[in-house]
């Protein structure tokens, strides 16, 4: 039997996202099916639909932060039940022996994680497809449980933008009282102002749009600095123990850099297309660091889901329809978003 799917795809790199149909299989015996209810829509969709990062896949089903309902099982399937509420974010598979795999650091498989979508499954080579759909079949090993209590919209943008914010913070280990700067307040900004203020952090949005400074507040932040302002930026010189840097396009490191206190860190997890101009005597003489995260493995991201519970953390959401897709893409490319588009599945 096949699933039949309704969803949203991009035929090309420069064509708007239209009505798609396409079909799964019934789940495999490790395999769940699941109706999707929401759907975030990260800046990576954005990126990879419009094949900013090279090598995209088309026709293109983006999206990977889903929450939905169990509709069917496989025959091997024991941690879910049909009706739970679950999640899937961007991976569907990994190797599963490698190092990285057997500590739960699936995003770092050696041999590559087969991405939510634009990617190819391991085995029959045919293209995954994401969240902008009815339905998605995904690997029980990539599922995972949504805690009661917590709005199911809402709840959607944890599956990337929760855990790529949350699996930084907790690497570098972010405890009460430090000091956190956040670059870029939009939905992974938003969600990193929520999460470390959960930790007892002080919170610092440092943001290029003086529009978001009253949301920065009401997210949880207790500072707002202008990055364009230069005399807020010199007073936050040598400030913060951590910075977290969202920002979805190309843009000065290096003052972010003279932001952190000695032996400081600064996160990348924006992902500009271009490089970066690194000025390396901002790392030298405060002995500062600079590093990269991407996602997070599948037991922290149900740590980070279990923590969202517990805390009442969900993201703040604008749930849109599916014709409204592109028109939420524009917004935002123009940094509008407020602070992530969800899109409702009933609307395809
Ligand atoms: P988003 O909602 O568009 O937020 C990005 C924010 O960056 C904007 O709201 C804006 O905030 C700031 N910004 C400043 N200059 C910008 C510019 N020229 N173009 C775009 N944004 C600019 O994006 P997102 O979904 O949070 O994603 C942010 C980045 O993280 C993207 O590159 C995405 O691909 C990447 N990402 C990485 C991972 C990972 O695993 N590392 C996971 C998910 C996403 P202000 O108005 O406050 O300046
Ligand atoms: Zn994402």
């Amino acid at each position: 039997m096949t699933i039949k799917t309704k969803g949203y795809a991009a035929k090309s790199a420069t064509s708007p996202l239209t009505p798609f149909e396409f079909e799964y299989q019934d789940p495999a015996e490790n395999e769940i099916q699941i109706e999707v209810e929401f759907c975030g829509i990260c800046h990576s969709d954005i990126h990879q639909a419009r094949d900013e990062w090279g090598g995209s896949i088309f026709p293109m089903v983006p999206g990977h932060e889903i929450v939905g309902k169990v509709k069917s099982l496989g025959s091997r399937v024991t941690k879910f039940k049909v009706g739970e509420r679950v999640g899937v974010g961007c991976m569907v598979e990994s190797c599963q022996t490698c190092g990285s795999c057997k500590e739960s650091l699936e995003q770092y498989c050696e041999k590559g994680f087969t991405p939510t979508y634009n990617g190819l499954y391991r085995e029959t080579k045919k293209p995954t497809k994401g969240g902008y759909a009815t339905q998605i079949v995904v690997d029980q090993n990539f599922v995972l449980k949504i805690p009661d209590g917590l709005d199911p919209a809402g709840a959607a943008p944890l599956l990337c933008a929760g855990i790529t914010t949350y699996s930084p913070m907790k690497f570098v280990g972010v405890s009460r009282g430090q000091k956190i700067g956040v670059l870029g307040l939009g939905g992974l900004g938003h969600m990193a102002v929520k999460l470390a203020n959960s930790f007892g952090a002080e919170v610092t949005v440092l943001s290029g749009s003086p529009s978001k400074k009253d949301d920065a507040k009401r997210l949880g932040a207790q500072h707002f600095a202008l990055t364009k302002n230069e005399d807020e930026m010199t007073k936050l010189e040598n400030h913060f123990d951590l910075i977290i840097d969202t920002v979805a396009a190309k843009h000065d490191v290096n003052q972010a850099l003279e932001l952190l206190k000695r032996q400081g860190t600064l996160v990348m997890v924006g992902i500009s297309d271009k490089p970066l101009d690194l000025g390396v005597f901002g790392l030298v003489m405060k002995r500062r660091k600079i590093m990269g995260s991407l996602i997070g493995g599948i037991r922290e991201t149900q740590e980070m889901l279990d923590h969202c519970g517990k805390h009442k953390i969900t993201s703040d959401v604008e749930v849109i329809k599916a014709a409204q897709i592109n028109e939420a893409y524009e917004r935002t490319v123009k940094g509008q978003v407020r602070y992530r588009f969800v899109i409702d599945s009933k609307s395809y």
